[in-house]
């Protein structure tokens, strides 16, 4: 745990969340400014920056969280699809520094996503 990481504090249990999921690898929670009616971040319990940080280590993490993303959006209804989004750094629009995976759907996203 980063002792100054927003989604470390709230994996401690520190600071609140609507939980809608929750395992030995990630936990998965509403973001508080969504951006469609569902708007999901999946984050793992272990501290990493971005995907810039990723090891071979982290390997079954990933592919745990790439499964996960189906089923999560089937138990939410996204029968049509879902979107899902890694902003990484500054310069990709991350602006909580602890790797998570935003799955959004639920209506209005078509076309490429830009
Ligand atoms: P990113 O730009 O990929 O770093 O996205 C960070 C996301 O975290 C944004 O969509 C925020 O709305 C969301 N967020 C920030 N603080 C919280 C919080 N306390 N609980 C839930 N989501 C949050
Ligand atoms: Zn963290």
């Amino acid at each position: 745990m980063k002792t100054d990481c927003l989604f470390c504090k709230i994996i401690a249990g520190e600071l609140p969340c609507d939980q809608v999921y929750s395992d030995e690898h990630v936990i998965v929670f509403e973001d508080i400014n969504p951006k469609a009616p569902v708007h999901l971040l999946i984050v793992p319990r272990e501290h990493i920056i971005s995907l810039n940080a990723l090891e071979e280590k982290h390997d079954g993490l990933m592919g745990h969280i790439m499964r996960l993303l189906p089923k999560l959006a089937k138990e939410q209804g996204l029968d049509k699809g879902f979107r899902t989004i890694i902003n990484t750094g500054s310069g990709g629009g991350q602006i909580v520094f602890h790797l998570h995976v935003h799955l959004l759907g639920g209506g209005g996203l078509g076309g490429t996503g830009f």
